[in-house]
Parts: C-alpha cells; structure tokens; sequence
C-alpha cells in the first residue's frame, strides 16, 4: 500500500475517533447512579459532566450551577419553548432539563460529555444523537434498592414509596439502553463503567 494512501486513511479515522463521545446514565433512585458518576469523572479528567436545570427545590448543601440550575417553572418553560434543551422531561412532580448548548459546545470540540438523567430524557437523546452510548445502572435487587433510598434519608415516606414504584416500571426499559451494569460493589461498577466509556471511544462506527 502507498504510504500517502496508508496515512489518509489514518488520518481519516483519526479525526472521527476524536470526536467527544456523548455517555448518558440512567437507571432507578437508589441504584447508585450519581455515586458511579461521580467516581468516573473523579477518574476520567476528559470527561465533561453537563449540569441539568431543575424546578425541584435544592436540597440540603445542593448549590446552583453546580448540582443543578434551579429555575422557577415559568422560566423552564420558557426555555422549553425557546428549545433551548437538548431533552426535557417531568419526573416525580418536577421537571428536569438537559441544557443544549454546552452539550453540543463541548461534543463539537471532541469532548467527552456525561448526562445522568432519566429514562424519559435519555431515550430523547438516542433519537437525535444515534451514537450516544446509554448505560442503565440496575440495583443487584429491589430489597437493596429500597435499603439505599431508605438509608439516604434525604426524601420524605411518601416520595420514597413513589420512586420505589418507579423504579420497578423502569427495569422494563433495560432493553432499550446499549449497556447496563449491575451495581452491586461501587468499585467494580465504576470498573465496568470505565471500561464501558474506554471502548466507545475506540469504537470505529458509532453509527
Ligand atoms: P433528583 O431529584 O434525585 O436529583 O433527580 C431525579 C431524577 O431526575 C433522576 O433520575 C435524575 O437522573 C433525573 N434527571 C436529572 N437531571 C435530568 C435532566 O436533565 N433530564 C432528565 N430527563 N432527567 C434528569
């Protein structure tokens, strides 16, 4: 083979093996999803967490801009509107919004972008970005799982019974994700899910 051709052809895949992958985190309250998250960019320096808007009041040491924006319902509308998110969706009695223009910012420039959100959103997401990779973080069982949100003590009984019936319509959706892993030891979640987030970014055709 010609060594000009041989380098093209590098370089070629070199550019589309560049581009910033678009991981997106779902699974049930309590599974550990945010634990895992995390861990990962805690490990993963080039991966970028992008930070949802909110109408859900903060909650205790939650501070705006960093966990979350917290808008009024009137102004998340009115982005909703101006289509200024990339997905939305109403979860428990609040809504939830992945800010546009950072993602696509950020994916354009080759970075890495992480979203942890909800079902709902993250089948939004694989409509427009075929290529995200979407992850479902499952509990090892629904006694583990009603442990962990009872444990965290941060939700009121009847919050609490809601998303534990949530959660069990949710696993319906395992099949729609490209990966799920059990998180039954943090460590070795966080293993797998680095790894995971390792091979897209060798993947060869994302689609
Ligand atoms: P929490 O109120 O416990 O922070 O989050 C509740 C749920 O909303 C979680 O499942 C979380 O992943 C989801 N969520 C957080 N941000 C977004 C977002 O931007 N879009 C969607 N669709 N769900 C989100």
């Amino acid at each position: 083979m010609e060594t000009t051709k041989g380098a093209q052809i590098l370089d070629s895949w070199l550019a589309r093996l560049n581009r910033g992958v678009l991981i997106v985190v779902s699974g049930p309250s309590g599974a550990g999803k945010g634990t895992l998250c995390r861990a990962l960019l805690e490990k993963e320096a080039d991966i970028m967490l992008s930070i949802s808007a909110t109408t859900r009041a903060p909650r205790s040491g939650e501070i705006d801009g960093v966990h979350y924006f917290f808008l009024e319902k009137k102004e998340f509308i009115q982005k909703i509107n101006a289509n200024s998110f990339l997905e939305w969706a109403q979860v428990y009695d609040n809504y939830y919004g992945t800010p546009r223009e950072k993602v696509e910012e950020y994916l354009s420039q080759g970075k890495n972008v992480l979203l942890e959100i909800d079902i709902q959103g993250a089948l939004q997401v694989k409509k427009h970005y075929e290529e995200a990779a979407l992850i479902f973080i499952a509990p090892p069982s629904l006694e583990e799982l009603a442990k962990r949100i009872y444990g965290r003590g941060t939700d009121s009984t009847e919050v609490i019974q809601k998303r534990l019936r949530l959660a069990s319509e949710e696993l319906e959706y395992i099949d729609k994700y490209d990966y799920c892993i059990i998180n039954d030891e943090v460590e070795k979640a966080t293993e797998r899910l680095r790894a995971i987030v390792a091979a897209e970014r060798s993947r060869i055709y994302r689609f």
